[in-house]
């Protein structure tokens, strides 16, 4: 007989790691599986200031780490396995992964989102190699050079402000002529001396020779096309939800994020969806770990329901 677990969460970001919490701690039996390590995205972000409790920020991988042990304490369980599709229609769900299967009678899904291309060619070729998508990864390979950030989010601006004190000069791309990023960012970035801002501007091309040589940027008002020498570009246009391995089996809004509400219910009896990976006004990891406590809660009702 396979071992069928009550919880199976997919996911250790924040919100996995707190629907691990709260489940371990009720007493049922679960499992997490995690495809690399804890945090997800937050592990990322070297600087998390709007997660209450920490007077002076937190690094987002220390924080990832601390939410893991939190739910070790009570014996949650954590598996290394990438997921590679689910069975979620029946009473007993089926988790197929680079570990073999899993057999649950509820699921969460916590898989978040990962970065948005900009689809350019040679966009994935040049990953590592000029273009890249983490400025807290990957920030420190441009000590003293030019790099261009592209984006006017919360993401782009948080990442030009990490890179602005590592590298010579930033320059924001942003396909407006105004930030969408919080106020919170907009003075700093402002006035620091080594930022610089294209705006109405967007990349048609990435340039390299047997190195990335720089960008060509085209003006969205004017149709002026311009070529921009830099050492490396940070991507940071948003995210896409991780929901290829659900095949389908769960209802998806028009950009794929899973159709849920604050009780984090889908459309299937039984599975859940958390974090970023729902549909959501405001996606941020005070939001994330709110949804773990309340995936808990309804997966309690539903196993009651069940018995
Ligand atoms: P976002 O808020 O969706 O912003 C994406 C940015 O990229 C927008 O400025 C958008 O331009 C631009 N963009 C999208 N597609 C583009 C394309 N093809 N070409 C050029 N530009 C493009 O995404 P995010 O900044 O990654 O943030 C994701 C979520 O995490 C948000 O909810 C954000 O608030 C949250 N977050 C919060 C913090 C914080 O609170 N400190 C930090 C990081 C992230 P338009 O403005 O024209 O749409």
């Amino acid at each position: 007989m396979e071992h069928i677990y009550d919880v199976i969460i997919i996911g250790g970001g924040p919100g996995g790691y707190t629907a691990a919490l709260y489940t371990a701690r009720a007493g049922l039996d679960m499992l997490l599986l995690e495809k690399l390590s804890a945090g997800g995205q937050m592990a990322l972000t070297s600087q998390i200031d709007n997660y209450p409790g920490f007077e002076n920020g937190v690094d987002g991988f220390e924080l990832a780490e601390k939410m893991q042990a939190g739910a070790e304490r009570f014996g949650a369980k954590t598996e290394l396995a990438e997921v590679y599709s689910v069975k979620l229609e029946g009473k007993i769900k089926e988790i197929d992964t680079s570990e073999g299967v899993f057999y649950g009678k509820t699921v969460v899904i916590s898989t978040g989102a990962s970065p948005r291309e900009l689809g350019l060619e040679k966009e994935q070729q040049l990953v590592g190699r000029g273009v890249n998508y983490c400025a807290a990864c990957d920030g420190m390979f441009y000590r003293g050079k030019t790099v261009v950030v592209v984006g006017g989010g919360n993401s782009a601006a948080a990442d030009a402000m990490l890179l602005s004190r590592i590298c010579e000069k930033v320059i924001i791309v942003h396909r407006r002529d105004t930030l969408r990023a919080t106020k919170i960012y907009h003075e700093p970035l402002m006035q620091a001396e080594n930022v610089e801002f294209c705006w109405d501007s967007v990349l048609t091309e990435l340039q390299y020779d047997d190195k990335f040589t720089g960008v060509r940027l085209k003006n969205v008002k004017t149709g002026e096309e311009t070529d921009l020498p830099c050492d490396g570009v940070f991507i940071s246009v948003g995210r896409k939800p991780v929901t290829e391995f659900l095949a389908g089996q769960l209802e998806l809004d028009q950009a794929g994020y899973i159709l849920a509400d604050e009780s984090t219910r889908t459309n299937l009896a039984g599975v859940f969806a958390v974090g970023d990976v729902r549909t959501k006004v405001l996606r941020q990891v005070v939001t994330a770990v709110a949804d773990g406590a309340m995936a808990s809660h309804y997966i309690d009702e539903y196993l009651a329901e069940q018995m």
